[in-house]
């Protein structure tokens, strides 16, 4: 498989990059990882790192693994793992035989562990977690160093063997780097690279009892795969003396180099695999994969390409500071290259019942409709027309204000594709007072949309045949949150939810063309948005639509209304 191209534009990590082929740091090679945990879903970011990496190694003919960066038994799961392997692949990546697992370099990270002992490098601290924690100090004061610094390397030989060996229980020692305790860097402070934690482990079981630390697995996984740019967010700038030293007291001679990036964070969007997991676990959402979800299995169920996402992501860039992307930018992305790609078909969302009356009882016409406006290749379809039709509700007004320009009493307007019609009475449900039905005759004369005698109309109308259409479910979706920074309570983000984020339509009315959809197929339904045919939901017994994104940004609009 061929890796997409992405964004050829440098930045900052590319100049690194392109100084290290001209030193011969790594002697010519480029090698990534996309280094996921398995405890969740991937979302937008994500994908931005996906992006990221894959889009590097691909540039520079190098190499990108995905690797389960599974060392914390809890909340991971092959649920997950499949997630991840599933979403990386359909945005378009592929790691060849290069799938790896952390948790299968457990015997490794032990080995390297007891190397470090040996060099006087780590000590078997006895410690409870509290006092480590009051012993650590604060960013102006040093920490205190343990009183079990100093255990002769034979004890702490011991001690870890037993350790791993389950003598003891959670808690009572962990491992740790003999490094600074007065180092400016707390994370220097003589980290813990290990602790005793009786969990199952989703792969190795019960086989382990002891789990090394982020700090100390990343940097060595990083160095067992060869990789030669370790890539990641801006928070763990503090923690690259830490890789670097782990490293270099074990003389590894691969050492990758750490670069950190700026996270995506993303409007009226919440980017933190802990509360997705909050928002699915309390049902706020229907599951990982609803389409109001800022996850990649959201998004693709939403209608979302990945040539949309991987577009916007080489769009955002890389850099070195934190800031917001507007979701408008990702959602533009979405509608440019559906523009492109998604065959144009009617529907009717609300249906308004017409009845022409000038028009045969038994008549029926085929239209012939291109498929897109300006892409004849994408062909054509036959559209039925016949006496009843449905437009929308909201097409026709029976008191219009005055820039209404489409339906009303005594108004001509527009078929798309055909004729022009004009309302010549109207029904309405004697309780409710509701217009239930229209009244309309046509002009024959009109069947081109263009009337002999240069008449001109201010409105042209989607509709769909009554007789032929066919009935569908249709899920409009609109952002989860209704404020840009949802995230800026704290936990309390969920006060912040859209009510109005989901809204669904049945029946709605499609032309026939519509019946059997493909799940996953895309459209655009004239003058609504572009949607797509649900992947779990829609059948040919009853299609069931997901509104992916609509024609226009209606919310720039709306914040400008309440900026006025
Ligand atoms: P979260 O904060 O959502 O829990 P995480 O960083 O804990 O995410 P990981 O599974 O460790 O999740 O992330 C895998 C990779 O994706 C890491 O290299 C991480 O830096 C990157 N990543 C995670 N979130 C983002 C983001 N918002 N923007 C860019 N990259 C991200
Ligand atoms: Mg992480």
């Amino acid at each position: 498989m061929t890796q997409p191209q992405l964004s050829p534009a440098s930045d900052f990590i590319r100049e690194i990059i392109d100084e290290h082929l001209r030193t011969g740091r790594f002697q010519g090679r480029v090698a990534t990882r996309f280094p996921p945990e398995p405890n969740g879903y991937p979302h937008i970011g994500h994908a931005k790192s996906v992006c990221l990496n894959f889009g590097i190694a691909a540039q520079y003919g190098g190499t990108c693994n995905l690797r389960m960066d599974d060392t914390d038994p809890a909340g991971e799961s092959v649920e997950y793992v499949k997630s991840i392997i599933n979403d990386v692949r359909w945005l378009g990546f592929d790691w060849e035989d290069r799938l790896f697992y952390a948790s299968d370099y457990f015997e490794q990270l032990y080995q390297f562990a007891v190397r470090l002992i040996k060099a006087g490098k780590a000590y078997v601290c006895s410690l409870s977690a509290d006092e480590i924690r009051e012993q650590r100090g604060t960013l102006t004061q040093p920490g205190k160093e343990s009183p079990y610094r100093n255990r002769s390397v034979e004890e702490n030989l011991d001690l870890f063997a037993r350790m791993r060996a389950g003598e003891f229980e959670d808690g009572a020692h962990v491992l740790r780097g003999k490094i600074d305790m007065a180092s400016p860097n707390i994370l220097m402070r003589d980290p813990i690279f290990y602790r005793i934690k009786r969990a199952t482990h989703y792969r190795t079981g019960a086989t382990w009892c002891i789990y090394p630390m982020y700090d100390f697995a990343h940097c060595l996984s990083d160095s067992i795969e060869k990789i030669t740019h370790s890539i990641c967010t801006l928070e763990f700038e503090n923690n690259r003396p830490l890789y670097d030293w782990i490293l270099d007291q074990l003389k590894l001679d691969s050492h990758p180099q750490q670069i950190e990036f700026a996270r995506l964070n993303l409007s009226y969007t919440i980017l933190s695999k802990r509360r997705l997991i909050e928002l699915v676990n309390q049902k706020l959402v229907k599951g990982w994969d609803d389409p109001r979800m800022p996850t990649i299995a959201g998004m693709r169920r939403r209608g979302y390409t990945p040539e949309a996402i991987r577009a916007f992501c080489g769009r955002i860039g890389v850099a070195k500071n934190e800031n917001l992307v507007d979701l408008s930018l990702l959602e533009h992305c979405v509608r440019e290259d559906l523009n492109e790609r998604a065959p144009r078909v009617m529907v009717v969302l609300r249906p308004l019942r017409v009845i022409i009356d000038n028009y045969p009882e038994t008549r029926v016409e085929e239209f012939e409709c291109p498929n897109h406006p300006q892409n004849p290749g994408m062909g054509s379809r036959s559209v039925p027309f016949s006496k009843v039709l449905y437009i929308e509700e909201e097409d026709f007004l029976e008191t219009p204000p005055k820039k209404f320009f489409r339906l009303s009493p005594g108004r001509e307007v527009r078929l798309r594709f055909g004729y022009f019609i004009k309302c010549v009475n109207l029904v309405k449900d004697p309780k409710t007072g509701k217009v239930v039905e229209l009244h309309c005759t046509y002009d024959p004369e009109t069947r081109s949309g263009f009337a002999p005698d240069g008449r001109k109309v201010d409105a042209t109308l989607h509709w769909v045949s009554a007789n032929h259409s066919v009935p569908a479910e249709v899920r409009l979706y609109d952002r989860l949150f209704r404020v840009p920074d949802p995230a800026r309570d704290g936990d309390d983000y969920s006060k912040h939810l859209n009510p109005k984020s989901l809204e669904i339509l049945t029946p709605c009315r499609g032309e026939p063309s519509l019946a059997g959809a493909a799940p996953g197929s895309r459209y655009q339904f004239e003058r609504l948005g572009y949607f797509c045919a649900d992947i779990a939901d829609s059948s040919a017994k009853k299609p069931v639509f997901n509104r992916i994104v609509t024609l226009r940004d209606s919310w720039a609009k709306i914040s400008e209304k309440e900026k006025r």
